[in-house]
Parts: structure tokens; C-alpha cells; sequence
């Protein structure tokens, strides 16, 4: 694939962004069906906003476009007013942080694999772990944060993986962050601790959560319906439960399961 080329504008790293996707149509091959149709919405500057909508629907194109992975077939998308397709690459990069549960982990100490180049101090990695709540379990282990992970070291726990990446992202303190949801969580003590360093986490940020359960994005700010490469409704909880639509349905289900957690 050719080389994407940003733009010369750059964005203050500790601004607070809103983000706008106008029209945005994509598809992966030339040839094949688009996997997000004319999809547009506004998300407002500091808000928790959820994707939600069946597997595939386009939830994780939509956040991987915003990350400029790939270029669009048509449409904007905006962060702060300017066009990403304008801002120089590295300042997209330092705009917005990824926290997923399957994390990228380097065959080094759990003090690095913090750190990931940063050049942060080892008290601001301590205080970042400390946010994300994963410092205890560090300082449990013999060797604490000189510990070595992968494939001679010690196994970490989805858990405590998205921990680690909360972690990371709490350090890069980026204002926007991108949170999928693990689909699953070991157990309930590893589930309340997520919610804590996301609360840490995600003060002041413009967030996108890519939701799996509805029960945990009832609070949010906004929340996006995706149904085949398309956005189908949008609003906040009470404004799609009124509108009996597939949110309504999914909510519905959702409650209807012995613990309102069934996944969607
Ligand atoms: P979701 O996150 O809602 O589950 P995705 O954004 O992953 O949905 O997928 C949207 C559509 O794009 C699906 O039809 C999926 O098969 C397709 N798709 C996703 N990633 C790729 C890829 N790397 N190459 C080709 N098609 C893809």
C-alpha cells in the first residue's frame, strides 16, 4: 500500500478535542463491500461516547480510521475542527491512546513494558500503575517492576494485560482515548478494578468505548448504533430506549438475561 502522508498542522497535546466523522464511507478491497457506509456523527469535546452494534457492524473500522490505519474512500474525519488527513502523522499519534485487552507486550520488564519508550520516570510509571490499579499485583512479585514478562517470565491475566495498557495510556495521557471493552472478564474483583483505572483513566479525555454489554455505556454521554457499515441510531440511553428501536431490542434482551450482562 502507498505511503500515507499527513499534513503540516499540529493539535496542543493537552487540548480537549471533539471528533467528527462526515460522510465517511470505507472499504478494505477495491472490489469488495463497504465496511462503513456514509457514516456520520459528532462526538462533543470531554464526553464518554460507546460504539454499539452486532460483531462486524464497523465499530472497530470506524476507531482504526480515526487512528489514520488506513485513508477513506470519501468523507472527513476531524478531530478539534481540522481534518486528521492534515495533521502531521507523529501529532495524530500522540491525539489519542488505544487501550485493548490484548495488548502488545514486550519481552522485557513489567517497568518498560510501562514505559514503552516514553522516558517517564520510574515514579511516574509507579504513579500511572498506581492509577491503573495494577501496581499491587506488580509489587507482589519477587522482583516487583524488574520482573520479565513473556515467554521466560511471568504470564499476565487478560486482566491484568488491559490493566498494563490502561496503565500505558494513562502515561501517554493523550486526550483521546479509545477503550474496547474486554469481552469478558475472569471475575468480578479483576472487572471492579477495570472500572476504577478507567474512572482514572479517562478524566477530561474525549473517549470512545467499544461496548460488548450494554449495562457498563448506560451513563455515557453518547452512544452510536452500528449495523452493517452503517450508523442507525444515536443518542443517549433514555433517547434510544424511548425510540423502540434495535437499541430498545438490545436493551431489552440485555435486561431481560439473569444479570443484565449479556454480551451484545
Ligand atoms: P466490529 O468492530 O463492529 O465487529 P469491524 O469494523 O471489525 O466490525 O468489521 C466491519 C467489516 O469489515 C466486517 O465485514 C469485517 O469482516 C470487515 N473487516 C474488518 N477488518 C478487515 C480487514 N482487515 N480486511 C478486510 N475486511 C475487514
Amino acid at each position: 500500500m502507498e505511503e500515507m502522508k499527513g499534513g503540516g498542522k499540529v493539535l496542543e497535546k493537552d487540548g480537549c478535542y471533539g471528533i467528527d466523522f462526515e460522510n465517511v464511507s470505507f472499504r478494505y478491497k477495491e472490489d469488495g463491500n463497504d465496511a462503513l457506509r456514509s457514516v456520520s456523527f459528532r462526538l462533543a469535546p470531554g464526553t464518554i461516547n460507546a460504539f454499539v452494534g452486532p460483531s462486524g457492524a464497523g465499530k472497530t473500522t470506524a476507531v482504526q480510521l480515526l487512528g489514520r490505519y488506513w485513508d477513506l474512500n470519501s468523507g472527513t474525519i476531524k478531530i478539534g475542527g481540522t481534518a486528521i488527513s492534515e495533521l502531521k502523522t507523529e501529532n495524530l499519534m500522540d491525539l489519542s491512546a488505544f487501550v485493548f485487552q490484548d495488548i502488545f507486550l514486550l519481552e522485557d520488564t513489567l517497568l518498560e513494558n510501562i514505559r514503552m519508550g516514553s522516558g517517564a520516570s520510574e515514579e511516574k510509571v509507579r504513579e500511572a500503575a498506581k492509577a491503573a490499579q495494577i501496581d499491587e499485583f506488580i509489587m507482589s512479585l519477587p522482583k516487583a517492576y524488574q520482573t520479565r514478562i513473556g515467554a521466560e517470565g511471568v504470564r499476565l491475566s487478560g486482566g491484568q494485560q488491559q490493566r498494563i495498557s490502561i496503565a500505558r495510556a494513562i502515561l501517554k495521557d493523550a486526550p483521546i482515548v479509545i477503550f474496547d471493552e474486554a469481552t469478558s472478564y475472569a471475575d468480578i474483583e479483576n472487572e471492579h478494578k477495570i472500572q476504577i483505572a478507567l474512572q482514572n483513566l479517562l478524566k477530561g479525555k474525549t473517549t470512545i468505548m467499544i461496548a460488548h454489554r450494554l449495562y457498563t455505556i448506560r451513563n455515557a454521554d453518547k452512544i452510536i448504533v452500528f449495523q452493517d457499515g452503517s450508523v442507525t441510531e444515536q443518542g443517549t440511553h433514555e433517547e434510544l430506549v424511548k425510540k423502540d428501536g434495535v437499541y430498545s431490542r438490545m436493551w431489552d434482551a440485555c435486561t431481560k438475561s439473569a444479570f443484565g450482562k449479556e454480551e451484545i
